[in-house]
């Protein structure tokens, strides 16, 4: 019904003069100067995304060659005579539209080559608008060529296409190129003013915004939505009615989505999600969202990835500001997550649990690197060897001008560096299990997020899920979830194989998410600030890998805890 309606208002405010044309004025006053003095080319090809003007035009160039108003070829086509009046309504016979994707064979363009010897019964001139024209065969190419050759004096080919790239460049340099721009924020607005005013029906300016945004520069798809709007409102149309017919979260919410992440902002990311559930949004099509916009921001990084966009100019510079900010890798990164969390949702919950988890991974993506970066270092000089072929390892002593926050104690040279975990080490090195874990399954990594390491009991792995997880419980289970982890417990530790999970009851005393005790043989500071400094994952890790003890902490740019508190 919605289609219905589209087409009516599309074709009630279609453009019928080159002046109403909106957002493609380079073209327009192009096709106005060579119309006037007479230098009319036979083939032009025009070239952009859907819905942003080209049959538009090009039916507007038909009616300028055709006019019966005037004696030749008028920029100024009356609108009002037979010709005029015939092709704006598809049925002048000399104006043949021809859709590319569905009359792509050889017959097809060989049906063409012999229509257009002959001359037009009403007007000057044959115009063939080839829509899709990039979905022809390479035979009809062919044939369509041999016509561009040596076409007839009367007969004049536009050719338009979303896909240029996949046009034959011998096609390509036969016709005069025409480049149709996504239409600026600011002229889509302008436009549906105008429909309103004719309508007699009132937005806000945010509404008018809204719409002109989720267009994305098309003007076709804003007069769909404002088409949408007009029916679903009674009185004035807001700014909230835009988001509820497309069902869309608005483009503000990702940008605060992708502000969080660079802030590290854990509690504005869930508070979003809360949002956004509370909203009724659809949570694949917020994800699918995220992910679109990640991918804005990838191919922003990219080098000349803003041709690639086709964003208003308003909008890419607040993707190019916020792309500066992130690493070319943890963009990489971020958009193949989200592109693996869109497969495999099958419950309302479990997406919102995955998203979550993801996007408090996502969050913490800086330090997930660099730790992986540094250790990597650390161990190769460890081992006193560049890159290439691993060297001797020797023991090297302590050395006591190195003296920082962690004290690295002499160590074995053993070359996988397991570690014994008992109940009483578990949560330190939880985190480590949890990152290996969630390296060789982000499914496995985003789930484990619920699971409390509990305790070890001989050569397995107590793990808890809150009564609300029972989900993320059965996922950890899954066999081939099972293996991953028992193959990340069998490289990090030296006695753990297997695990085994429980399900708290809903009036299991709170102690039982009481976090574990960090032991004394592992930290001279006090419990709070080992635990605290235990939580960032470069210290765990590097504690992990050095056996090593916290001895003193000291926050960047603040005294050391020991100076602060005596
Ligand atoms: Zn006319």
């Amino acid at each position: 019904m919605a289609e219905k309606r589209y087409l009516v208002l599309a074709r009630k405010w279609r453009p019928q003069s080159f002046d109403d044309v909106v957002g493609q004025d380079h073209i327009t006053r192009t096709l106005c100067n060579a119309i006037s003095s007479g230098r009319i080319h036979h083939a032009f090809l025009f070239i952009g995304s859907r819905g942003i003007g080209k049959t538009t035009t090009a039916r507007i160039l038909a009616k300028a060659l055709n006019c019966l108003s005037s004696s030749g070829p008028t920029v100024t086509p009356c609108g009002t005579c037979d010709n005029c009046r015939s092709i704006s309504e598809g049925t002048n016979i000399d104006v043949i539209e021809i859709d590319g994707a569905s009359n792509n064979s050889v017959d097809d363009v060989r049906e063409i080559r012999e229509n257009v010897r002959m001359v037009p019964s009403s007007g000057r001139y044959k115009v063939y608008i080839i829509d899709e024209v990039h979905q022809l065969s390479i035979a009809a190419f062919n044939a369509l060529l041999k016509t561009l050759e040596e076409p007839p004096p009367h007969a004049v080919f536009v050719l338009a296409t979303t896909e240029a790239h996949k046009v034959p460049a011998t096609i390509i340099s036969r016709c005069q190129r025409y480049d149709f721009r996504r239409v600026p924020i600011a002229s889509i607005i302008e436009l549906l003013r105008k429909i309103l005013e004719k309508e007699q029906v009132k937005a806000s300016d945010e509404a008018l915004h809204a719409i002109a945004r989720a267009a994305e520069g098309g003007v076709r798809d804003a007069e769909s939505i404002l088409d949408q709007l007009i029916s679903y409102c009674s009185g004035e149309i807001a700014f909230k009615d835009v988001f509820d017919v497309l069902g869309l979260v608005d483009w503000h919410v990702l940008h605060t989505l992708c502000d969080a992440v660079l802030n590290k902002d854990v509690a504005g990311l869930l508070l979003l999600v809360e949002d956004v559930v509370a909203n009724g949004k659809d949570l694949s099509q917020f994800v699918q969202e995220i992910l679109r916009y990640y991918r804005n921001l990838l191919v922003c990084k990219t080098a000349n990835g803003t041709d690639l966009l086709h964003l208003p100019e308003e909008e890419l510079l607040e993707v190019q500001q916020r792309a500066q900010r992130f690493t070319l890798t943890g963009l990489i990164r971020m958009v193949e997550q989200f592109a693996e969390l869109t497969s495999g949702f099958d419950s309302q919950l479990a997406q919102r649990i995955a998203l979550e988890a993801l996007l408090i991974r996502i969050s913490k993506a800086g330090v997930e690197l660099s730790v992986d970066a540094v250790l990597e270092k650390l161990l190769l000089l460890e081992a006193g060897g560049a890159a290439g072929a691993p060297a001797p390892v020797q023991p090297r002593p302590p050395d006591p001008s190195q003296a920082g926050p962690v004290e690295a104690a002499p160590t074995a040279p053993a070359k996988p560096r397991r570690i014994t975990l008992t109940t009483d080490t578990l949560a330190a090195h939880w985190p480590a299990i949890q990152q290996h874990a969630g390296r060789a399954s982000l499914n496995l990594g985003v789930w484990l997020v619920k699971a409390e390491p509990a305790a070890i009991e001989g050569d397995a792995l107590v793990l808890r899920f809150p009564s609300g997880a029972a989900q993320a419980r059965n996922i950890v289970e899954k066999p081939e979830n099972r293996g991953t982890l028992e193959e990340a417990l069998a490289q990090i530790t030296a006695n753990v194989r297997r695990f085994r999970t429980e399900l708290i009851p809903e009036t299991a005393p709170a102690a039982a998410n009481t976090p574990q005790g960090i032991p004394a043989f592992m930290t001279t500071v006090s419990q709070e600030d080992a635990r605290e400094a235990m939580q960032d994952p470069l210290v765990a890790k590097v504690i992990d890998a050095f056996k090593g003890r916290i001895v003193d902490i000291k926050h960047p740019g603040a005294p050391a805890a020991g100076e602060r508190s005596p």
